[in-house]
């Protein structure tokens, strides 16, 4: 076991945590952000495929699928080994991929293994080619499960979902889109994602600059040259580029950015934690050794040790793993050395194992950055999971380029643009082009995020039966909103460092469901109200399945460090027992047959 950092001044650590967390704290919060309208409408637009005008289609399916994101992508995969062949999957960009359509910036890619991060790998038969892969072979494989499974026949792309409304005469959902469609379905499930919406800095005077600008999720390659697998940007040479942002996104494009503008300007708020990236290549031979099942394996074997389970070994050893497993030799050590394995027991353990791994971080910093002052900077001052982690190997190493320039606004962020670039500190940066890597609407209402309304039995929206919060069976099934399915991670496993296994567990479930009803001719299924009021207490019942910690320096992991009302929290928590708990719970549920808690109705 490491030691415990005996030098650590833990009191002189929290204290410094408070003042640097102090700092960030605005009383708008959420508020501080505003949505892409105006000058900045077409942020929203897809820059990857010319609209091709298509005649409306009306037609009757079994299932619509809505997404076409890794969501709808394994619910229409397991729909399809269900034995489902009718359905239609509908998406808004114009192909498969969802995150990985949209974000294609220069070193995007995944910070959880490929290993377990991309589905239906035994299914496709597809070897990652590296631990962790890029994002256009993330993208490439999001397209090989839609051929594979043959989702692309009859599929709706560049198409939006404007509404979705039940029609009980019928038992049908009726889905209408921009495109003047009108799709009735037995089923829908919806799969819109949690983080996509683009959102931008609310900073005064941000819709007059006069130069080049996007955000990140559509990176303007017209402006800046080079293409998605990181070929020079040759359009920066001679440019002053600017970047508001230094979360996941911002890390990775950074490198790319320094690399290849003439001054690069990164101006930054809050510093990201960097952990060791360590990717290597997948050796194929190897691969073919594994063991059929091996990723529901390999699955489990992540999901124990990351959320501090106990496993013999760990199959996929990275940054998420290592904190869990420290945390947990930490508890082993206490107990050995007498303490009572309890919460306290696991609190302390906990706080040592971050200070110690936030020590490690801090200390990587200052050995990369060669500047002091910009060093100092970079070195995040918060505990490690308040905020997304990230890994890379060549983030901190940008800035001992000598075009790099960090600007640092100690907590503050930038103070106003204007035509010609941005002020900070009574300091003007004069730029010709700036990236937006302000990140994605988190929290906001459902339909808002995912563009369209949902209108149950008797006339209910989605919106008003979450007005008070979310609520759900299992994360999946809505009270008042038959044969209808989420697909996401809220009130089910709540997994945020492997979201595909969360999506994977909702699909199997969703498909098993459905070939049930199938089976025995159910006209509709639909969770009880007891069952998701049952479910909503189950929630309730215990703090752990909330992500969020008031001590934390905002972000959205913790609703801009606002205390969580009961409806932010209602939309962030998952199973009381933890992630593994409830994928435990699904299997046995999924696998029971009698699928307690809805009802499967009949009309004669
Ligand atoms: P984030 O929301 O994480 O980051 C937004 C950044 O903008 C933050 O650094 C924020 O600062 C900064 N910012 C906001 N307002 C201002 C301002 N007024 N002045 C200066 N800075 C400002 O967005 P990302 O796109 O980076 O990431 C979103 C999520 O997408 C990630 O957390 C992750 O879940 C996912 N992602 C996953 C990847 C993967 O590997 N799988 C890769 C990339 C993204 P502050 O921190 O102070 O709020």
């Amino acid at each position: 076991m490491t030691a415990v950092p005996g030098a650590v001044d833990r009191e002189a650590l929290r204290a410094r945590y408070r003042i640097e967390r102090d700092k960030r704290i605005r009383p708008d919060g959420n508020d501080q952000y505003r949505e892409p309208t105006g000058r900045f409408a077409h942020f929203l637009d897809d820059p990857y495929v010319e609209r091709q005008e298509r005649s409306p289609v009306r037609k009757e399916v079994t299932v619509a699928v809505i997404g076409g994101g890794f969501a709808g992508l394994a619910t229409g995969a397991h729909l399809r080994q269900a034995g489902i062949d009718d359905l239609v999957l509908i998406e808004g960009g114009g192909d498969v991929g969802g995150a990985w359509y949209w974000n294609r910036y220069p070193g995007a890619m995944c910070d959880t293994a490929a290993m377990v991060y991309l589905p239906l790998l035994e299914e496709t038969g597809h070897v990652p080619t590296m631990k962790y892969t890029f994002a256009p072979e993330i993208f490439a494989h999001a397209q090989r499960i839609a051929q594979h499974f043959d989702l692309y026949r009859g599929a709706l792309l560049s198409t939006q979902v404007e509404k979705v409304t039940w029609d009980d005469g019928t038992a049908r959902w009726i889905v209408v889109t921009n495109r003047g469609d009108e799709i009735r379905a037995r089923f829908v499930t919806m799969g819109t994602g949690p983080l996509h919406r683009p959102k931008l800095p609310g900073i005064p005077g941000i819709e007059t600059f006069a130069g080049e600008c996007f955000h990140t999720s559509r990176w303007g390659y017209g402006i800046t040259g080079g293409d998605p697998s990181g070929a020079p940007m040759v359009r920066l040479a001679g440019k002053r580029v600017g970047i508001i942002g230094t979360g996941a996104t911002a890390v990775q494009c950074i490198p790319h950015l320094a690399r290849d503008s003439g001054e690069l300007f990164v101006f930054q708020r809050t510093p990201s934690s960097i952990d060791v990236r360590g990717n290597h290549a997948i050796d194929p031979t190897w691969f073919a050794t594994l063991p059929p099942g091996w990723q529901r394996e390999w699955l489990r074997n992540f999901c124990t040790l990351q959320t501090g389970g106990f496993a013999d070994e760990d199959l996929v050893m990275d940054g998420w793993t290592d904190i869990s497993q420290r945390i947990r030799d930490r508890v082993v050590a206490l107990v050995d050395e007498g303490a009572p394995l309890g919460q306290e027991t696991m609190r302390l353990a906990y706080e040592d194992s971050d200070d110690e791994k936030m020590c490690e971080i801090r200390a990587r910093v200052r050995s990369v950055v060669e500047d002091p002052a910009t060093a100092a900077a970079l070195e995040p001052w918060y505990r490690q999971l308040c905020k997304r982690p990230c890994f890379h190997d060549e983030y901190l190493q940008a800035y001992n380029r000598p075009t790099c320039h960090l600007v640092d606004t100690d907590g503050r962020g930038v103070d106003l643009i204007d035509e010609t670039g941005v002020w900070v500190a009574g300091t003007h940066y004069e730029l010709d082009c700036l990236i937006f890597a302000s990140g994605f609407e988190v929290g906001t209402d459902y339909a808002r995020r995912a563009g369209f309304e949902t209108v149950g039995r008797a006339g209910e929206t989605l919106s008003e039966h979450w007005a008070e919060g979310m609520r759900s069976l299992h994360g999946i099934h809505v009270h008042g909103f038959p044969n209808a399915f989420i697909v996401g991670f809220a009130q089910g496993g709540n997994l945020v460092s492997n979201v595909t296994h969360n999506l994977v567990e909702a699909a199997t479930t969703i498909a098993a469901v459905i070939g049930h009803a199938q089976a025995i001719g159910a006209v509709e299924v639909e969770a009880t109200a007891e069952a998701e009021a049952a479910w909503i207490d189950l929630l309730q019942s215990s703090e752990r399945g909330f992500l969020g910690n008031p001590d934390c320096t905002p972000g959205y992991y913790n609703n801009e460090g606002r205390v969580l009302g009961p409806k932010e929290r209602l939309g962030m928590t998952g199973h009381p027992g933890g992630p593994l708990a409830y994928f435990d719970h699904i299997d046995r549920w999924r696998s029971g047959g009698t699928f307690d808690g809805v009802s499967f109705g009949r009309r004669d």
